[in-house]
């Protein structure tokens, strides 16, 4: 999620690393840092004791800060910092709000060692808790920080620098890129990866590069090593030695990028909107990352462990959202109510602020917001707070306005979201909501066996949103290319899927400026109905659930009509083949979570058909990511 620079070469480093992480910081980072090693004359008594002679040593230093670059930058340009060797970093909080302290580097116990991360150490409380026994102290609420001490462990019991990187790396669960500098080793980055992408760049004169992202080192060199989950590079002025973690010395290519700056910032894709789409599976995962016990069928959600008693009594959830998470929030309640067992309102936050609900000190209410900062929300989570309710936020970014005023929370870590249009938020939402589903049902009628099986469905639906992404996308642009004109869309879903219906609608709505109208399927006999003729595209998401054969009668309604179907339905499912004009196929999946792989199609679509018309689907026209108005 963070922005990573390394340099180690004969150059002045921050320079380099300023610009690197400038290069990175269109996502929005919260805070900024550097780590160098100042080499410093020494004068040392020779054994005689008489003469003496000038050798160097260096010294780690460290600058960061919360906020953007310009203050790093600022903050620099006050003090001398020559060296030729450091790493930078721009953080995105996961662990512990943007604060200096939280910033990195982080350091260890002895403050030898530098390190810069990029992911989520989810065992880091264990490992945490087994040092502070050790005698360790912590100054910041990061899991990075851990990984600082447990390497200086190891590094204090002499093991070089990268044994010391290696050897704490086999103790830590979950997802990073890493680089660490050591104070006693001023020729050397170590570097690592795993769930978490690196490259090293092979610069001219012995200088060489350590990034998260080539747009970071485009401008010193565009050849590049990409290392692989599992594997770490040590990075000296004398050529780059490679290893698994494991510790099997492997050999990787150089290859050259032949991509442009604006491209490699989009990870190859043509905009952000369709490189979040592609992010899905990972970022999904990284919503799971250190939340579940499959053995006990459970699931921890560490932001609410102190308010478990009162989620177990409230008589009553209340969902309050606007827009994308809204429709997330639907979904929530159909789960809940479903294997829970709880009453669950949801209300658009607008509507909610204004009305003078019924709220009491029984219910319990969540606040969903992607930024954290939506004004209508965190009006509403004030005005139920004021009535007595417990306030609890599903938020994406750490430190925000609604993660603090909220009593607790759970941080969805989709990373920064640049398309306006949400998309890997609205999975991640929805991902957070079904492990808050396993969690609150265990807590009542979900039984351990029932928990194990939905958990381990859960587990698989990142795998599966991947082959919906590689096996739909084609098929896909070739829809859009037909539907492109059309001038309304209508979208029909059921029970899960009814809420997917209405975010289909919303996707194509904000960025295609097509008009298009979501609704449960059983409703369009109500008035829609009239709509239908042959110029109306109507999507229809007809899992193999509970009301399949229901979703398949609306689908004869719309063809008695000439209306155009293209059904989203369950592969192998042959029924619908003769019914729909078009069928675009998921795996199958609990109806549960056929919501997260039902709405990757709609977004590609939806996506497609606005680069078809030639929108700007990063930014639509009139919309804000962050709606901070009323
Ligand atoms: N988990 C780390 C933190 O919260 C790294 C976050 C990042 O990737 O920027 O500090």
């Amino acid at each position: 999620m963070c922005g990573i620079v390394g340099y180690v070469g004969n150059r002045e480093a921050t320079p380099i690393l300023l610009s690197g992480l400038k290069r990175l910081e269109y996502r929005g980072y919260d805070s900024a840092g550097l780590a160098l090693l100042e080499e410093l004359p020494r004068a040392v008594s020779t054994s005689n004791g008489h003469s003496a002679e000038l050798v160097t040593s260096t010294r780690l230093i460290i600058e960061k800060c919360k906020g953007k670059v310009t203050d790093l930058e600022e903050i620099a340009a006050n003090k001398p910092l020559h060296s030729t060797i450091g790493i930078g970093h721009t953080r995105w909080a996961t662990h512990g709000a943007p604060s200096d302290v939280n910033s990195h580097p982080h350091t260890d116990q002895n403050d030898k060692i530098a390190i810069i991360h990029n992911g989520i150490i989810e065992n880091y409380a264990h490992i945490r808790d087994r040092l502070i026994a050790r005698g360790h102290s912590f100054r910041s609420e990061t899991d990075t920080e851990v990984l600082a001490h447990l390497i200086g462990e190891f590094y204090s019991q002499n093991h070089n620098l990268t044994e010391s990187v290696r050897l704490a790396l086999n103790e830590v669960v979950g997802a990073f890129g890493i680089a660490v500098i050591a104070a006693d080793d001023p020729n050397e980055i170590v570097c690592a990866r795993k769930g978490s992408p690196l490259v090293i760049g092979v610069g001219n004169d012995n200088e060489y590069f350590v990034a998260s992202d080539a747009a970071a080192i485009i401008a010193h060199t565009r050849q590049v090593i990409y290392l692989s989950d599992n594997e770490m590079a040590t990075v000296s002025r004398s050529g780059i030695k490679t290893r698994t973690i494991s510790n099997i010395e492997i050999t990787k290519p150089v290859e050259v990028i032949d991509m442009e700056l604006e491209a490699i910032e989009k990870g190859g894709f043509a905009h952000f909107m369709l490189k979040e789409i592609h992010e899905q599976p990972r970022t999904i995962t990284d919503a799971m990352r250190g939340r579940v016990i499959e053995e006990e069928g459970n699931v921890i959600l560490g932001g609410l462990q102190n308010h478990l008693k009162d989620l177990r009594r409230a008589k009553r959830l209340i969902i309050t959202a606007c827009g994308t998470s809204f429709h997330a929030g639907l979904i929530g309640k159909y789960m809940i109510e479903q294997y829970a067992r709880v009453p669950v309102e949801i209300e658009y936050a607008s509507e909610f602020r204004y009305r003078n609900p019924i709220v009491d000190d029984e219910d319990v209410m969540f606040a969903i917001s992607q930024s954290g900062e939506t004004a209508d929300t965190l009006a509403a989570i004030r005005e139920g707070k004021r009535k007595g309710s417990l306030a609890l936020g599903i938020v994406n970014v750490v430190g925000s306005t609604i993660a603090r005023e909220s009593d607790a929370g759970v941080y969805i870590h989709a990373g920064p979201e640049i398309g306006v249009a949400s998309t890997k938020a609205f999975t991640s939402q929805l991902t957070v909501l079904a492990l808050l589903t396993i969690m609150l049902g265990r807590m009542r009628h979900l039984s351990v066996v029932d928990g194990r099986s939905m958990i381990r469905e859960l587990l698989q639906i990142p795998d599966k949103v991947q082959q919906t992404l590689d096996s739909t996308e084609r098929q896909i642009t070739e829809i859009a290319e037909i539907f492109k004109d059309a001038a309304n869309f209508l979208y029909l879903g059921r029970g899960y899927n009814y809420p997917v219906a209405l975010e289909g609608a919303l996707k194509l709505k904000e960025i295609s400026y097509i008009h298009a109208e979501g609704y449960p399927a059983a409703e369009m006999k109500h008035g829609p109905i009239a709509l239908i003729d042959e110029n109306m595209p109507v999507v229809v998401i007809a899992p193999q659930d509970d009301v399949y054969e229901k979703v398949l009668s609306n689908i004869q309604e719309v063809r008695a009509r000439k209306g155009h179907v293209i059904a989203i339905a369950t592969e192998g499912d042959e029924k619908i083949k003769e019914l729909a004009e078009q069928v675009i196929f998921i795996p199958k999946t609990l109806p549960v979570f056929t919501p997260l792989l039902s709405v990757v199609p709609l977004q590609l679509l939806s996506y497609y058909i606005a680069t078809a018309r030639g929108c700007n689907v990063d930014q639509p026209r009139n919309l804000a990511k962050s709606v901070t108005v009323e």
